[in-house]
This record gives C-alpha cells, sequence and structure tokens, in this order.
C-alpha cells in the first residue's frame, strides 16, 4: 500500500473507529498492519514484529496457519454459516466430541456462543436458572477473587475487579458482588492454610445467598497477571461441594495448554460444574466460545419452569468457526506441545530473569508460555509501544504490567529476540 493511502486510512481510522479502552478524543496510536504469519505481524509500511500477545492469547498456532486457512476454506465450500435452531452439522457436532473428550471430567453438556464475555452471562444464566429450577430463588449472587477479569458484558463485568474494572462508573447499576483479595500464595511457593481464610469465611456466611463462586483457576489474566497456588482451587471445590455451591471456572484465557496444562484446573485435579472457554479455541481465527456443563447442572435446568436454557445467539454454532476449531484442537494432539510450552517457560524465565535486577521493577514470573515484568509505576503505553516497534517486537502493556504470552510455535531464537528486546525496553522505562 502506498505511504499516502495508509496516511489516509490511519486519519479515517482516528476520526471513526473506537479502539478497545481508548478515548475517541486522545486515542493510543495504532499501527497499520498488512498482513500476519506465524509469530511475525507485518506492519504496511513493511516494519516485522514478532508477536509477543498471541491476539490476547487467542493465535495459539501462529497466523495464517496452512492447516487452519485450509479447514476455512474446506468449511467455506459447504457453508459458512447456518442456524442452530433446529438444524445441526458435522462441525459442531465434531467439535464437542473433541471438547467432551478433552475437558476435565464430567462436563459432557455443551452451550456454544459468540464471544469469551457473552460464554460467562451464559454461564451465569445456567447458575442462575439452576437455582431457579430448584426454587432457591435467593442464592443469586457470585463470589469471586479480586483482580479478576471476565469480560466486558453487564454481568461478566460484574465479576471483574472493581478497580480496573472500573465499577465507580456504574455504581448503583451494576449487580453487586462478593469479592474476597485475591490469593497471595504463588504458585510453586507453599502453601498456607490461611490464603483460603477470607473466601472460607465468606462463603460460611453467605452461602443462602450465594449462587456460584466463578473465578479464573490458577492464572489470572488482564485483571493482573497473577499465578496463585492450585490448592486454592482444590479447597474451593471441597467449600463448593459442602455449601452446595457450582463453581465456574472461566478458562476463557488458561484454555488450551497456555499456563502448561491443557486446562489450568488440572494443576489442581478438579473440574468446575461449569467451564468457559474461548480465545484459543478457534486458534485466534474467529470471536467463538463454548460453556460446558455437567449433566447434573443441565438436567435440573431442564426440569425446571421454563425448561429451556433462555439463551439462543444467531450465530450460535457457527459452522466456520467449528470447523476451524476442530482444526485448531486436533494441531494441539498432534504438536503436543504441552513439551514445547514448557520449554518455552524456562526460556521465558532465563530471558526475563535479568529483569529482575532493574530499579523499576518489582517482579518477574513465569508460568507456562507467559511471561511477566511487573514494574512498580504504571507504564505509558504510547512510549513502550513506540520503543517495542522500534525493537521489531510486539507488546501491549496494561497498568505496571509489561507481559507477553507468544504463540506456541515461536522458535527458540524468535523467543530469545523478544526477551531480549523486552529487556531493553524496560531498561529505559523510568
Ligand atoms: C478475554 C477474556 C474474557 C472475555 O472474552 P471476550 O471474547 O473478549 O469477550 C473473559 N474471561 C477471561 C478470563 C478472558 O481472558
Amino acid at each position: 500500500m502506498k505511504p499516502k493511502e495508509i496516511a489516509e486510512q490511519l486519519a479515517f481510522d482516528r476520526e471513526h473507529l473506537w479502539h478497545p479502552y481508548t478515548s475517541m478524543n486522545n486515542p493510543l496510536p495504532v499501527q497499520h498492519v498488512a498482513r500476519a504469519e506465524g509469530v511475525w505481524i507485518i506492519l504496511s509500511d513493511g516494519t516485522r514484529l514478532i508477536d509477543g500477545m498471541s491476539s490476547w492469547w487467542s493465535a495459539i498456532h501462529g497466523y495464517n496457519n496452512p492447516k487452519l486457512n485450509a479447514a476455512a476454506e474446506n468449511q467455506l465450500q459447504q457453508m459458512s454459516h447456518v442456524m442452530f435452531g433446529g438444524l445441526t452439522h458435522a462441525p459442531a457436532v465434531e467439535l464437542g466430541r473433541r471438547l467432551v473428550g478433552m475437558t476435565p471430567q464430567g462436563l459432557e453438556k455443551i452451550f456454544y456462543c459468540d464471544s469469551g464475555s457473552v460464554a460467562v452471562e451464559v454461564a451465569v444464566k445456567m447458575a442462575l436458572q439452576y437455582r431457579h429450577a430448584r426454587g432457591e430463588t435467593d442464592r443469586n449472587k457470585l463470589a469471586t477473587i479480586r483482580n479478576g477479569y471476565h469480560g466486558d458484558t453487564w454481568h461478566a463485568m460484574s465479576v471483574c475487579d472493581p478497580v480496573t474494572g472500573m465499577h465507580s462508573i456504574f455504581s448503583g447499576r451494576l449487580p453487586i458482588q462478593y469479592f474476597v483479595p485475591r490469593p497471595e500464595v504463588r504458585f510453586g511457593q507453599e502453601w498456607n492454610d490461611r490464603d483460603f481464610e477470607p473466601m472460607a469465611e465468606l462463603i460460611e456466611q453467605h452461602h443462602r445467598e450465594l449462587t456460584a463462586v466463578i473465578l479464573e483457576p490458577v492464572v489470572q489474566g488482564a485483571g493482573g497477571m497473577w499465578f496463585y497456588h492450585p490448592e486454592y482451587l482444590r479447597k474451593l471445590r471441597q467449600y463448593c461441594d459442602r455449601y452446595d455451591l457450582l463453581l465456574i471456572a472461566d478458562e476463557i484465557a488458561t484454555g488450551f495448554g497456555r499456563s502448561g496444562k491443557m486446562f489450568a484446573c488440572e494443576w489442581a485435579g478438579i473440574s468446575p460444574d461449569i467451564l468457559c472457554v474461548g480465545k484459543a479455541l478457534t486458534g485466534g481465527y474467529l470471536s467463538f466460545a463454548a460453556v460446558l456443563t455437567t449433566p447434573s447442572v443441565a438436567t435440573t435446568i431442564s426440569q425446571g419452569t421454563p425448561s429451556e436454557l433462555m439463551h439462543g445467539p444467531t450465530f450460535m454454532g457457527n459452522p466456520l468457526a467449528c470447523a476451524i476449531a476442530c482444526a485448531s484442537l486436533d494441531l494441539l494432539r498432534e504438536n503436543s506441545p504441552l513439551e514445547r510450552i514448557a520449554e518455552i517457560q524456562k526460556q521465558l524465565e532465563r530471558g526475563l530473569a535479568p529483569a529482575r535486577k532493574l530499579h523499576g521493577v518489582a517482579d518477574v514470573r513465569t508460568l507456562g508460555a507467559i511471561g511477566v515484568v511487573e514494574m512498580k509505576e504504571p507504564v505509558k503505553v504510547a512510549e513502550v509501544q513506540k520503543r517495542c516497534i522500534e525493537e521489531g517486537i510486539w507488546l501491549r502493556p496494561f497498568g505496571r504490567l509489561v507481559y507477553m504470552m507468544p504463540p506456541y510455535v515461536i522458535k527458540d531464537h524468535e523467543l530469545e529476540r523478544l526477551t531480549e528486546a523486552t529487556l531493553r525496553v524496560v531498561e529505559t522505562i523510568e
């Protein structure tokens, strides 16, 4: 594309297109992308960037993947979409088979939907209809931990961290939920029962009002990039059983290997009652998500009045998304990425460790294919991104966090460039 054309497009974009979490008046700069391939994002001016973000946890097999492209092209020849009301098709069934086979035990009933946030809405709706069917209409609140992120729709936002989720703007209108501090014992540290006490007390005091506990297992993503001890999750499972609460695991970010296990729940050896997956489900090709639950929850809902689960998006079970998701899950099975992810973690750990000595850095942590450099002060996103682009990498920091979760297909030398460049950028942050 000619420089003049690029400039015109950027000017239109700035004037008319809202980007994620930005002001329309004074937006963060955006880069004009021409194409992407493997771990490379190629800007329209020819600049090549190593992608450290997997487009927000999703592009696990890299961009422009030949197998995923082929799956999309094949499906296009059949149909890209038909309604799921009264119709079904091979891609939806095949994907369902794969999901039931690979997710934690007991999750056998699947609801397909459009995006992660909608999956969380559906999960909450399931939990509430479950209580409705049992005549427990007083049990309609959710409990969660601080620093979580569950999406941007209404109920999802109500369980996001109140500070970073900016609940203050919507106070009085968001559903009120119960929050306890995030678990403090880190992944890999020695467990201490005291860490679970706030959650235990909350459940003991309020279980009569609670329908479910929702959280991100082991890895808190966009709310704080925090890795906590799996024992917390085991304890929570026990408490949910004891007090008859549903446990909703939001694995929209962690699902499909990112934490070093196929699902982060596996670190604790537990199964939730409801599981949300999204993001990497289609290898980053299309917005798509699924909510899985147990026969017990599904049967209870269906014995209620009304017996229907009151949800059914237009693009439910989209064949194109299902076909790509099947191909993505097949790639996961064939490439045994968990071994590769363990190697990526070692290399992230080695590569980012020197940042611990920098005086602006508060903490460095890694788990699975995730590396985090936590600064002492909030970073200036525009400045840091400019420096990253000069260094030939793509990162999107937020708050005090400069972090990366590269595609699993990243090669050793590319990952080395990514961590070395990150170190150079972090060094220059005051
Ligand atoms: C991204 C994310 C969501 C929301 O997914 P969208 O597809 O952006 O709506 C929900 N929960 C978690 C843990 C996420 O990381």
